[in-house]
């Protein structure tokens, strides 16, 4: 077969990138709809509850559970965390944990799909998803999770429960509901997930010394539920809990021990912990 010229894999390349960028970029611009429609305290409501529930299916579900097992649950509701977490537009549960397991493979290093210190700031937020490279995953370091037909299934038709999510937001409150639910909740929830990977890694404070660049960052912890803890989390990333001290927010994990209490969820993984047992320790043994 002929090799294609220069200007056939730069075309190749740009229609890759906006394969990847399109909806990305549309999501994006449809924001100019809060113009025609105004927002009201329902709307507002709507848009805040949309960023929660899925906030935390990324954090609990898409984080913790898919890419660190940093707990275990029964079949039906890790099916429950896959569906809620495909919603927030972030592909599906095993694309999400291929990546996120490589950046902690190598973080800050070659094969980091998102270092600033590698690409740049921009890059780690939001270049890297526009890269076509991106757009598929390598099965081999998520065989655990491709053992389930139904998390395959989802993975490959993540944008399902993304359009039975926006028609949910349609049926509560008409076009607004989209506009605001849907829209401007998923900006919103994208932006803050990214602030970990570019923001989490450049500015914060270092508890643990770790080979990479990983901070804590209140604001971020606080948008994020307590993925901001990133030097923590960096340290220890099996851990369930994030945020290790009393004054470190970390609301997914408040929601994880209320879910161990009730029986949903079970064997939260923890940090190795002091003599005292009362911090976690620097250095693992
Ligand atoms: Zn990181
Ligand atoms: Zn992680």
């Amino acid at each position: 077969m002929k090799e294609p010229t220069a200007g056939q894999v730069r075309r190749r390349e740009v229609a890759r990138t906006w394969t990847s960028a399109g909806p990305f970029a549309a999501i994006h611009l449809a924001c100019v709809f809060v113009v025609v429609f105004p927002p009201t305290v329902g709307l507002l409501g709507l848009a805040a509850a949309g960023y929660a529930l899925r906030m935390w299916a990324l954090t609990a579900g898409f984080h913790r559970y898919f890419a660190h097992r940093a707990f275990r649950t029964g079949r039906t509701f890790q099916l429950v965390l896959a569906i809620a977490g495909c919603t927030a537009m972030q592909q599906g549960p095993l694309w999400w944990a291929s990546w996120h397991r490589r950046h902690h493979h190598a973080t800050d290093a070659p094969g980091d799909p998102h270092s600033p210190r590698l690409d740049g700031f921009w890059h780690a937020h939001v270049g890297w998803i526009f890269d076509g490279k991106h757009d598929s995953h390598d099965g081999s370091n998520v065989r655990d999770l491709a053992a389930y037909p139904e998390l395959r299934w989802l993975n490959r038709h993540a944008n399902v429960p993304v359009a039975v999510y926006a028609a949910a937001c349609l049926a509560i409150a008409g076009p607004a509901g989209v506009v605001w639910g849907f829209v401007v909740s998923t900006v919103a929830l994208m932006q803050a997930t990214f602030l970990v990977n570019s923001v989490a890694h450049v500015w914060g404070t270092r508890r643990f010394d770790t080979p990479d660049g990983s901070r804590n960052n209140a604001i971020v912890a606080i948008l994020t539920f307590g993925e901001g803890w990133h030097n923590n989390h960096h340290r220890y990333m099996t851990s369930a809990r994030q945020g290790l001290r009393w004054w470190e927010v970390d609301v997914t994990y408040y929601t994880l021990r209320a879910l161990a209490w009730l029986g949903v969820v079970r064997d939260l993984r923890q940090p190795p912990l002091d003599r005292d047992r009362r911090r976690p320790r620097a250095a693992l043994a």
